[in-house]
């Protein structure tokens, strides 16, 4: 988006060949535009050459010397060693080069050499073994040395003189290009052009000023962006649909056939549900909430409303496992109040599936379930009126997009128990595209969580465990991997099951529920779960959606640090649903990494989930964070939804006012928001 005009250039210039252009393949740089989009991962300071006699041990430092001596070394393991000595303004330096002798002929004795390494000081002088050097009438002299110079992401067999090299070309090959947006706009955000602002990036005169022409980038990027969705938005505002819902009393109804009240967070989002469904323009909406802060609950009084205004609903979720229950629950919500519910499972019988999509056509089904079964094209609805997904990110955007195709003007109502951080919400939805309910039911008590690091105290973890299962609760215990028939590993799932079952663990049966099951078999194992038949579940993340079991008090996660933070805290909300004091332990390695420990920490402090979710994004970056391809979200070149918030907040700002000034993007001055979003923008 934002480097159109060169995207689809093929790479091409000096030194890219057929081998350079395979190896830029693994870094996702395909064309002219990623390659000037891969932007620097930080610059180093060479603007100046330093002093010998100033140069501070250890730190990085450019010096300029003549070689004036080879010494050749064997030392063991039949390596070699080669000392390169310059003469630097009277001061001796040392190149200590491994296995690198060819680098005596690179350099005779007389070459003039510009270094940058991190010196030690020695007796007589300094020496360097982790260094670049170049030859001062090399003519790449100029771009490493004097300068502030990029730091590239890196893949094999690509060094960073070529990075620089190749790109510095690609820059020169720009110039004049421009951005091509409102002249408007350009004076009020005293914006450069594009050129200006790549080259600004790569090769900025200080740092203050690299760091400025990238958000200027980001910004132009998610002002792109951002002008696609409310430009969409704008459009769906203008249809008026079909069906209309009027029904007063749905809350009093649903407190009294649910047995509770809303909690304050729900009634608000409850509230603001019900006026955006009521509006004229087809509606949509993500409801978020925390693990167990009664989205269900919302989603049924909202399919009330719809079922009770004469139109049909469908329900979709990702897994079987997670579609029957959301379908029962409903069912226990809603079937006395009327609504009549169907499920549509991939695996079921023909006549049944035939006799399904009769009543479903003949609108004697109100509320149709699923999974993937529900976007077939002969599943066929009589007057659909509004479509809830759960767990939406799971689910493509053609895929979404054929199920609301199924109603005209469909209403659009999206679950999600991965509680997405306000900067990811704003960019998937914008920011009145999401409701969000506050808070999670009183009465319920915080899963306590401990931290066990390199195993220790895992011993009293299954006592304790074992304990609960005894006393008729159920535990769960979930390992990174599957593992094979004769994979012992510690992180593996089969191997636990078979080292449990011969234990006291094992004392009300142990099943075990991985991603190689197939569907009617994961469907049969969590059945008998959730019926009490085995005290002890061994799982991998499969687990993670689905389970919704109130005798569930204890959970083990082995291997913690190989899982995300959100996904985690998923995991954590499996326990505790029920009232019952539960517990969950995270079993990591021994050794560690910062980052590692801070997430742990980050789960032992805290329950919310929309902190974690914060954290999580921070640390690993959006695309982990929900996986990319399931995000919906477009590939940026150079954003990044974790760090660039502010950008993407003054963007989205921006992006409303010209969407306010010209809602349909008519303006010959909006030519390219409308070039970039020719499918009418991005959903
Ligand atoms: P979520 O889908 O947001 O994780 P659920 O809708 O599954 O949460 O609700 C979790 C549990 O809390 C369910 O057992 C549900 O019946 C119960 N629940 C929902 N709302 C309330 C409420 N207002 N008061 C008491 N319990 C509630
Ligand atoms: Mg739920």
């Amino acid at each position: 988006m934002l480097l159109t005009g060169l995207s689809g250039r093929p790479l091409s210039g000096r030194g890219i060949g057929p081998a350079i252009r395979a190896r830029l393949e693994k870094l996702d740089i395909h064309d002219m535009a990623g390659l000037l989009a891969h932007l620097p991962r930080n610059w180093q300071d060479r603007r100046a050459c330093t002093r010998p006699e100033d140069v501070r041990q250890g730190d990085a430092a450019w010096i300029e010397g003549v070689v004036t001596d080879h010494i050749r070394q064997r030392i063991r393991g039949g390596r070699s060693l080669l000392k390169i000595r310059l003469d630097a303004r009277g001061c001796p330096l040392d190149l200590v080069c491994f296995n690198r002798d060819y680098l005596a002929r690179t350099w005779p004795v007389g070459t003039r050499l510009f270094v940058w390494g991190s010196f030690e000081r020695e007796l007589a002088g300094l020496s360097t073994a982790a260094f670049e050097a170049i030859r001062a009438d090399d003519p790449q002299a100029d771009l490493e040395f004097g300068r502030l110079v990029p730091v590239y992401g890196l893949t094999e067999g690509v060094t960073q003189r070529t990075m620089r090299r190749i790109i510095f070309d690609a820059l020169a090959g720009i110039r004049g290009i421009g951005h091509d947006l409102p002249d408007y706009l350009v004076a009020r955000r005293r914006m450069r052009p594009l050129d200006e602002l790549l080259l600004k990036t790569h090769y900025p005169g200080t740092e203050a000023e690299g760091l400025a022409a990238r958000d200027e980038l980001v910004y132009i990027e998610f002002l792109l962006f951002q002008t696609g969705i409310l430009a969409r938005r704008a459009r769906l505002g203008r249809t008026h649909k079909a069906h209309s819902y009027s029904s007063s009393d749905v809350r009093e109804t649903a407190e009294a056939a649910f047995g509770f009240r809303l909690t304050a967070g729900q009634a608000s989002a409850w509230e603001d549900l019900r006026r955006t469904m009521s509006g004229t323009e087809p509606m949509q909406v993500l409801l978020l909430g925390d693990v167990g802060s009664g989205k269900t609950a919302i989603a049924a009084m909202a399919i009330l409303l719809a079922v009770r205004s004469g139109v049909q609903v469908v329900m979709a979720a990702p897994t079987v496992i997670l579609a029957r229950q959301l379908a029962e629950r409903m069912e226990r919500y809603l079937a006395p109040l009327g609504v009549r519910t169907a499920f549509l499972s991939g695996g079921m019988a023909l006549d049944e599936r035939k006799r399904i999509l009769a009543d479903l056509a003949g609108s004697r089904i109100d509320l149709l379930s699923g999974t993937h079964a529900l976007f077939h094209a002969d599943v066929i609805f009589s007057r659909l009126g509004l479509v809830v997904i759960d767990e939406q990110h799971r689910f493509g955007v053609k895929q979404r997009k054929a199920l609301r195709d199924k109603g005209k003007d469909a209403d659009y109502l999206a679950m999600s128990a991965t509680p997405i951080p306000r900067t990811l919400a704003m960019a998937l939805y914008g920011d009145y595209g999401s409701i969000r309910i506050e808070g999670i039911p009183e009465g319920r008590i915080p899963v306590e969580t401990h931290w066990l690091q390199g195993g220790q105290g895992l011993e009293e973890a299954l006592s304790e465990v074992e304990a609960r299962i005894r006393r008729g609760e159920q535990a769960c215990f979930v390992y990174p991997s599957i593992g094979d028939e004769d994979d012992d590993s510690s992180r593996a799932a089969t191997a636990a099951w078979k080292r449990y079952a011969r234990t006291g663990l094992a004392a009300r049966g142990i099943s075990l529920l991985h991603g190689r099951l197939d569907d009617r078999e994961k469907e049969s194992v969590m059945a008998g779960f959730m019926a009490g038949a085995a005290g002890l579940l061994v799982a991998t993340s499969v687990i993670e959606v689905g389970i919704d079991n109130p005798r569930l008090t204890a959970i083990i996660i082995f291997g913690a640090e190989r899982f995300g933070l959100s996904q985690i805290h998923q995991l954590r909300g499996r326990v505790g649903r029920g009232g019952l004091p539960s517990v969950c332990w995270l079993v990591t390695d021994g050794g560690g990494t910062e980052s590692g420990f801070a997430r742990m920490k980050a789960l032992v402090e805290s329950t919310d989930g929309f902190k974690i979710a914060e954290a999580d994004l921070a640390l690993r970056g959006p695309g982990d964070f929900l996986g990319l391809a399931q995000t919906g979200l477009p590939r940026f070149m150079v954003a990044d939804i974790a760090r660039d918030g502010r950008m993407l907040e003054l963007a989205r700002r921006d992006a409303s006012l010209i969407l306010r000034q010209d809602p349909l993007l008519e303006s010959p001055h909006h030519a390219r928001f409308v070039r970039e979003n020719p499918e009418g923008g991005y959903e």
